[in-house]
């Protein structure tokens, strides 16, 4: 069906969640023909006043589903990702452009969620997705019956045929199905977040070198490091600053600045020039949700996706693009029940078993990346850097900890297509044939790296 042909199928789907990955979850359905509802529990739709990476495995999605297109003077695509000690020494490189988009096909972009966010509610507006604001969804009857109603905190009911749990961490869908899951802080690791003007850095002598060209800089320090990217079309450099305080964090903490600038005050003194231009941040907390046995109901009435089902620590930059994988992967699932080749249950068996451990693999690679950028300097550390050296005289090879540029671990991670891994599996499972079961090989492959960056030693001195 055409994408922006009004749907004349009989299915409604509700979406308790307008964030990224609600979003991307109802331009897929529509794309495949139903009839689509977001409740959003804000006022207003938006996101957080921060920056985001829209890596090539989503910005594949964001390209053909026309979204890009809406944001073009937003987006910037990095050329290049500089990977350094906190003291500024580079270790590690990545030729951004033309080396991984010429591997990859699809560019590397980051973004200010607001941008990105606005785009996704246009286009999803634009294909007849109802979103529904002042919508906190409080009630999800589910049980024992083929329709779910969803009853709203101002006493709205809405029934769907199939409802999608896309409302994050603290998802009141999940809470609904699995009542015991609790998203928690696995390790006292969090981070801050800001973004400072480039008007504010061009002013610096000393921190302006580092926007000359868009680059993604990565400093490690110990148990703590900075990433940083231009947004906005590069006015603005968004900042995650990682660390690790004593107790469990779980929810956004306030934070003095001082705090923030006392802890990074050893950096490279370029960042440590912006990091002082910092002028409001929160402490944000890093969530693990899972991994799960189920992402969905008994009757297969409903399903979880993103964040609510299996939120990851941000270290590979793949929260919000695996919750926009999933509603990628859910369309092509939900269109052949459309046209009547598989049932609602059907769908929701293959999003399951193909797409539950692809997102406990990208959590554990998460983790694996922080216990890399975190580990403090001795032994293992130079041993890291030393690994990555070829970086630096353009060899590119394979086991490199530099993971966003590690040629494997880039198209395992970076290279992925949902839309075609789901066709893939959907044409097994109609042709009666097995799954291609590749998740020990993904484990097989995480330990792997583990054991090749020494996790025993990590482990001790890195805090994950
Ligand atoms: C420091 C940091 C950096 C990150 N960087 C990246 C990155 O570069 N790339 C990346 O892909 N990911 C990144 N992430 C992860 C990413 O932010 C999340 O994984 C992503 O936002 C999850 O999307 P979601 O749509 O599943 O959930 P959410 O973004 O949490 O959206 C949930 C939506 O549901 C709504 N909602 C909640 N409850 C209800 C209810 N009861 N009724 C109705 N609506 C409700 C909320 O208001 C919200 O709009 C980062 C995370 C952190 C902490």
């Amino acid at each position: 069906m055409a994408a922006n042909q009004p749907s004349n199928s009989l299915l409604h789907v509700g979406i308790c969640g307008g964030g990224l990955g609600g979003l991307t979850t109802a331009i897929a359905l529509r794309r495949a023909g139903v009839q689509v509802t977001v409740l959003e529990q804000a006022a207003e739709l938006g996101d957080i006043g921060a920056g985001i990476q829209m890596t090539p495995n989503v910005s594949r999605l964001l390209i053909k589903w026309g979204v890009a297109d809406l944001i073009l003077k937003d987006l910037v695509e990095v050329e290049e990702l500089n990977v350094r000690r906190f003291d500024g020494t580079k270790v590690g490189y990545t030729r951004m452009i033309p080396d991984v988009r010429k591997e990859l096909n699809y560019p590397w972009w980051v973004v200010h969620r607001f941008h990105l966010h606005d785009a996704l509610v246009r286009v999803a507006s634009k294909l007849g997705a109802s979103l529904l604001i002042n919508s906190r969804a409080t009630k999800i009857e589910y049980e024992n019956q083929k329709k779910v109603t969803v009853t709203t905190a101002l006493g709205q009911k809405h029934t769907f045929d199939f409802l999608i749990g896309a409302d994050g961490l603290k998802s009141v869908v999940r809470q609904a199905l699995f009542p015991k899951v609790n998203p928690k802080a696995r390790t006292p690791n969090c981070a801050y977040r800001a973004i400072v003007p480039y008007s504010l850095i061009l002013k610096d002598p000393i921190a302006a070198p580092l926007i000359k060209i868009p680059t993604m800089e990565v400093w490690m320090g110990d148990n703590s490091y900075i990433i940083t990217y231009p947004i906005s079309g590069s006015t603005e450099m968004n900042l995650v600053l990682s660390h690790h305080v004593d107790y469990p964090v779980t929810s956004p903490e306030p934070i003095a600045i001082s705090v923030l600038q006392e802890q990074f005050k050893n950096y490279d003194p370029r960042i440590k020039r912006v990091v002082d231009m910092i002028t409001e941040s929160n402490r944000w907390p890093l969530l693990v949700t899972g991994p799960l046995e189920s992402w969905s109901s008994k009757e297969k009435n409903v399903v979880l996706i993103g964040d609510a089902a299996h939120s990851m620590v941000n270290h590979m930059a793949q929260g919000a693009a695996t919750s926009m994988e999933d509603g990628a992967f859910l369309g092509r699932c939900i269109a052949q029940v459309v046209v009547g080749k598989i049932t609602l249950e059907q769908a929701v068996k293959v999003y399951e078993t193909e797409r539950m451990p692809k997102a406990k693999f990208k959590q554990e690679i998460s983790f694996l990346n922080g216990a890399i950028w975190h580990i403090p300097d001795g032994p293992v550390q130079k041993k890291r850097d030393d690994a990555m050296k070829g970086e630096l005289v353009g060899r590119r090879e394979d086991g490199s900890p530099n993971l966003y540029g590690d040629p494997k671990m880039m198209k395992l991670v970076y290279g992925y297509d949902a839309e075609e891994h789901a066709d893939l599996a959907l044409k097994r499972f109609l042709k009666g044939e097995p799954r291609i079961d590749d998740s020990d090989e993904l484990d097989k492959e995480t330990e792997e790296l583990f054991r090749k960056w020494s996790v025993g030693e990590m482990e001790v001195s890195a805090k994950l």
